[in-house]
């Protein structure tokens, strides 16, 4: 038949690992509950290893292993290294392997191992469920990764270390508390069934609900409900453009315990070396995109060439802030060199980086009121 098409053949441990702990949990969980009932017991051990591995995926495998955006102390590697494996998801190299390659062929069908572009169903679990070539491991692309012991250890002993590290806790409490099956049913499969979706959503929703305040080249999306049970990978807009930024929800209302997390390990020495995209670029981002939406509602408006006069000036004054930045910056460094090689005009120097650097901010706040500007401008005219 002609519209048969060859499928891949099926993946049968991560398809049967996938789909029968989400019948477990869609079945006998709800059953044992409605029969012997749960304790809060089982509900705070849910809780809690629930987030263990969501910290370690999110803060853990994406942000430093997949991302670099910080670094961390060893103590910190080993937590992610062992709740990222109850989190059943792959090894680390595995992990971040396919991520990088998603971030670096994002939408693109042939080559994005969970292209948004293929549906829904694909990106957030089909992807997993059949040897499709796009899937393939390759690690050309984790070489830093594979010379980390920690990672390699995980890597060897993957197997091992999934099926103890999402046993070993609910079995424990189950025998102190002669309470094993609830702890089993609620702390082990409804835990890593809930860990597994909210993290998919990542994958699939947030590349089709939600806002694209940062750029709309790739299909990710910013959204602020899917930051709560991610947390914080909602915000993955921002992320697509600025990935080796440790924040995803950039600004500082913005919910993401992730963010908060790395800085909570920064204070105590766990880690070091946060990358931080300049306030600069973000608001030059997120002024483009408003260019770019403006001229788009233009092109639709009554009286068009006065309200393109408006633009076009605002425009130009965003092209002088722009290039004057990039001056500076340049000063700025080149003075920051040069204080190192000659302690001499040390004074001088000093006076002269903190000009350069009062004047630069002044630049970002008036990025920050040009976009306030645009904004009404567009409110008039849309
Ligand atoms: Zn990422
Ligand atoms: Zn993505």
């Amino acid at each position: 038949m002609s519209n048969m098409v060859t499928k891949p053949p099926i993946m049968w441990l991560p398809a049967g690992v996938l789909l029968g702990t989400l019948v477990i949990a869609l079945t006998i969980v709800p059953w044992y509950g409605a029969v012997h009932g749960y304790s809060w017991g089982n509900w705070l051990a849910f809780t809690v290893i629930l987030a263990f591995n969501g910290f370690s995926i999110t803060a853990g495998y994406h942000r430093l292993f997949a991302h670099n955006t910080y670094k961390a102390h060893p103590l910190l590697k080993w937590f992610f290294a062992l709740f990222g494996a109850s989190a059943t998801q792959n090894s680390i190299l595995v992990w971040c392997s396919g991520h990088r390659r998603h971030h670096r062929h994002v939408d693109d069908n042939d080559n994005d191992p969970y292209s948004a572009g293929r549906g829904l169903f694909f990106s957030h679990i089909g992807w997993m469920l059949r040897d499709y070539p796009t899937g393939k491991v390759d690690f050309s692309n984790v070489p830093d990764l594979q010379r980390d012991p920690i990672i390699a250890f995980q890597h060897r002993h993957y197997a091992l270390l999934a099926v103890g590290m999402n046993l070993a806790p609910p079995l424990l409490l189950g025998f102190a508390t002669g309470d094993v099956w609830g702890y089993l049913l609620i702390a082990g499969f409804l835990r890593l069934v809930v860990n597994h979706h909210v993290t998919f959503f990542i994958n699939s929703l947030a590349h089709y609900w939600g806002k694209q305040p940062y750029t709309d080249e790739n299909s990710a999306r910013d959204n602020f409900w899917l930051a709560l049970v991610t947390y914080g990978e909602g915000y993955h807009n921002f992320h697509h453009l600025f990935q080796t930024d440790y924040r995803n929800g950039v600004r500082w209302w913005q919910f993401d315990p992730t963010k908060w997390l790395i800085n909570v390990a920064h204070w105590f020495g766990l880690a070091r070396d946060l990358s931080r995209v300049p306030d600069f670029k973000i608001q030059k981002a997120l002024l483009d995109m408003q260019f770019k939406r403006a001229q788009a509602s233009l092109a639709s408006a009554t009286n068009a060439d006065a309200w393109r006069e408006h633009l076009e000036r605002e425009y130009q004054h965003f092209l002088e802030s722009l290039h004057e930045w990039n001056n500076l910056r340049q000063q700025w460094y080149e003075q920051k060199r040069t204080q190192l090689a000659e302690k001499t005009a040390e004074i001088q120097q000093r006076w002269r980086q903190t000009t350069i650097s009062s004047r630069l901010q002044e630049l970002e706040y008036a990025l920050k009121l040009q976009r306030k500007r645009l904004h009404y401008l567009t409110l008039q005219f849309a």
